[in-house]
């Protein structure tokens, strides 16, 4: 199969969303947007960095890498809408795995009626996909990490740690309690778009959707608003079995682990009841896990209840090009 062959494959026949004037198959696409604030994002997933073959299939290297883009766009207060993928691929890939690859993007992308509008096709040294995301934004209130404000309720959706877990349990083959539930929430996170969806009536939320660990996460919320945030290590939600793990294992996934594609936000105290009321409706968990505060020193810092006492929460998430 050549080029031309593989993208007649994954050309999708119809698209789902009317605003696509031009999909694939022309020098570029066209859409005409149907709200005057078009939000877009790109990440890059690198094969022995982002992902291996020995611990995900390429249909759950599609899906996670469409995931992360999803999450990010939802984390503006955004629907997404279109994707495009640019792939480098070494001669030993074969066709079954980028179909595959491509079956996991669109198992997800259907979920939020989301097209694939394009991409690019090169041979290189190592496997690498590039996925720009596309998202509406109907709110005009864009939900800037910059939005907190003093005695802001600090928040969180689902459960924290799952993602890393899964990963540790993939990697050193562990039989364990609910593993399949871990193995699952790495494979196919669900990035909360039903969640900041239902949530375009109020006015001012921060948000950040949880892709580095919690810690890194509060840390950019807090700087970007020039405030301080406190959090309380007790009410950091993680699933039960999360705990069959050592202590600092559960510590590390927890603050570090990332990848869970959680959101974690800010927001006044008046608009905290309508968003648990939303997350009920839904059926998604969500956390009040500390306050936003005026800074107490030059710098904004995240600080962390644990043990009766109060101390830096430190970032020690991944940091590229360090
Ligand atoms: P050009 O040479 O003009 O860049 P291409 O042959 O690269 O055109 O692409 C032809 C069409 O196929 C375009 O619509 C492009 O967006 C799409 N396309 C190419 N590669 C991919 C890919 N890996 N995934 C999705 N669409 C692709
Ligand atoms: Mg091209």
């Amino acid at each position: 199969m050549d080029e031309f062959e593989f993208i007649d494959h994954i050309k999708q026949r119809t698209y789902k969303q009317n605003s696509v004037v031009k999909g694939i198959g022309d020098d570029a696409a066209i859409f005409r947007p149907t709200t005057n604030d078009v939000v877009t994002a790109v990440d890059t997933f690198v094969e022995n960095i982002h992902f291996t073959s020995k611990t995900t299939t390429p249909f759950h290297v599609g899906y996670r890498a469409l995931a992360a883009n999803i999450s990010d766009i939802a984390a503006m207060g955004a629907v997404p809408t279109f994707y495009l993928v640019s792939i480098v691929v070494p001669s030993e890939i074969g066709e079954e795995t980028l179909l595959q690859m491509y079956a996991g993007m669109n198992d997800i992308a259907k979920n939020y009626q989301m097209d694939l509008i394009g991409g690019d096709t090169v041979s290189g040294e190592q496997l690498v996909i590039s996925i720009t995301v596309i998202g509406y934004l109907s709110t005009q209130i864009a939900r800037y990490r910059s939005n907190a404000k003093e005695n802001d309720v600090v928040f969180v959706t689902g459960v924290l740690g799952d993602s890393a877990a899964g990963l540790h349990i993939l990697l050193n083959e562990l039989s364990v309690k609910d593993g399949s539930y871990f193995i699952n929430r790495h494979q196919m996170p669900e990035p909360r778009v039903r969640f900041v969806k239902k949530l375009q009536y109020v006015k001012r939320i921060a948000l950040n959707d949880i892709s580095d660990g919690i810690a890194n996460e509060l840390r950019e919320l807090a700087v970007a608003s020039d405030k301080d945030i406190i959090v309380h290590d007790e009410k950091i939600p993680i699933h039960p079995s999360l705990k069959q793990f050592n202590t600092e294992l559960q510590y590390r996934w927890k603050y570090f682990g990332g990848e869970d594609f959680e959101l974690v936000g800010t927001v006044g105290n008046r608009d905290w009841l309508d968003l648990e009321k939303v997350a009920q409706e839904i059926g998604l968990k969500i956390t009040k896990i500390g306050n936003v505060t005026l800074k107490q020193a030059k710098h904004p810092q995240v600080l962390l209840w644990k043990d009766n006492s109060l101390s830096l929460l430190k970032n020690e998430g991944y940091i590229h090009l360090k």
